[in-house]
């Protein structure tokens, strides 16, 4: 089935509001298995508003109005919708008493204007409002339905909670599920290669790639009625990612972080991380602390931005760093070497790399860095080139450095 949303009002249509509910009931559908293919926004105006809602009644199963259903002379989408749709307006007992008590509730004088809310289009489903005074209304005919919905968002979302969601979803069995598959270690264009054929023959579930600074995170989506059928279908699809991408994966779940799988893993196996930190500047700790209950696996770390530094709280010896210099395979293994040593910690992991966008030297050119993994008693490092400016090369450094933490 398909949906579209028509948002009502000249506010929204200058700028001075953003259109939050088209944003809201997008998503919504969305995960309810509607297709939509179109949004527009009309201003307050009785002749442009009925030309857009008679083209989306045609071309759509549902059309979702919000806005306009308020007392005053300029709210007219109840009107020019039961138009379209060739319904009068009648007065409904069960609104009018309604408005009655809300005002009663809240002490206010009603005003006679207010009246005009308790008339809805013949035949038409009313849905209570039970934050405001307009209620909603669901339109029905020939196929096609409108269903409008008040303006303000504190109006629109709890209606659409309660009662409208479980309207369309009567309507439309099947919704949408989706996992999300993330991978580190291989980047876009390599994950990419590998999944062409999956990727071509794909319908449900459908694969969708997206790269993320480190990352590659495949979206699996699937459309079926429940969770359980659309975990089914999603299940080989899964599995045949884990015989391509084995321990690359680290989770399937959409809120699930690198860093968290990786203060996992210690904790599963009881060891303590360390890092030392040059160009990245602290931001590999920032990441694993972003973990609640991190403090089990890390106790301290340092940020060694000098050569002095990196003497004297890491232990690097003054010789390597005249010799091989700061940025280099040597220095990136004392440091994690040194930092595990002076924390007492288990691994240690270090950074060191020309971030930029100075620094660089033909030898050693700006997006080099070096990252160092310690793991009780062996040490090695690795060289890596990124190609971005001076955050986009830290924060793949950082990515990197958890990654090769998780190995
Ligand atoms: P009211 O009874 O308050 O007049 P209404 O149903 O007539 O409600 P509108 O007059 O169109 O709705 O809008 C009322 C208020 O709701 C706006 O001033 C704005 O704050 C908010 N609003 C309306 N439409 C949107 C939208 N599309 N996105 C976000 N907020 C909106
Ligand atoms: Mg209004």
């Amino acid at each position: 089935m398909t949906v579209e949303f028509v948002c009502v009002g000249t506010e929204i249509l200058l700028g001075n509001i953003v259109n939050t509910n088209a944003a809201y009931l997008a998503e919504q559908c969305a995960m309810l298995g509607l297709s939509c293919y179109h949004q527009s926004v009309v201003g307050d105006n009785e002749e442009r508003m009925e030309e857009v809602i008679r083209q989306a009644v045609s071309r759509s199963d549902i059309v979702i109005l919000s806005g306009g259903l308020g007392p005053t002379r300029d709210d007219l989408t109840k009107e020019v919708t039961a138009k379209v749709f060739g319904m009068e307006l009648v007065e409904d007992p069960h609104s009018r008493s309604r408005i009655e008590a809300y005002f009663q509730k809240s002490g206010r004088q009603i005003t006679e204007n207010n009246w005009k809310q308790a008339m809805v289009p013949k035949g038409a489903i009313v849905v209570d409002n039970d934050n405001g005074t307009a209620p909603g209304l669901i339109l029905c005919k020939d196929g096609k339905r409108a269903v409008l919905l008040p303006g303000p968002p504190n109006e629109l979302i709890p209606m659409f909670e309660k009662d409208i969601r479980p309207y369309l979803n009567q309507l439309e069995p099947e919704g949408i599920y989706s996992k999300m598959v993330k991978i580190c270690g291989s980047g876009e264009s390599k994950v990419e290669s590998l999944i062409t054929d999956l990727l071509e023959k794909q319908t449900n579930p459908t694969i969708a790639p997206y790269a993320k600074t480190g990352e590659v995170h495949l979206r699996i989506t699937a459309k079926a009625a429940g969770e359980e059928k659309a975990e089914a279908l999603m299940k080989p699809v899964i599995e045949e990612l884990y015989r391509r991408f084995g321990k690359q994966i680290f989770t399937t779940e959409e809120e699930v972080t690198l860093e968290e799988t990786v203060v996992s893993l210690l904790k599963e196996q009881h060891l303590t991380v360390t890092t030392a930190e040059s160009c990245s500047g602290g931001l590999t700790a920032g990441r694993l602390l972003n973990v609640p209950g991190a403090s089990e696996v890390y106790r301290e770390g340092y940020i060694t931005y000098s050569n002095e530094a990196k003497e004297k709280l890491l232990g690097v010896s003054h010789d390597t760093l005249m010799t091989c210099g700061a940025v280099s395979e040597e220095t990136a293994c004392q440091m994690a070497e040194g930092a595990a040593k002076a924390a007492g910690a288990d691994l240690a992991v270090s950074v060191t790399g020309v971030a930029g966008p100075d620094g660089g030297t033909e030898e050693k050119p700006v997006g080099l860095v070096y990252i160092g993994c310690y793991n009780r008693g062996s040490v090695f490092a690795r060289a890596f080139h990124f190609s971005g400016n001076r955050a986009k090369n830290r924060e793949q450094a950082v990515a990197k450095a958890l990654t090769m933490l998780r190995e």
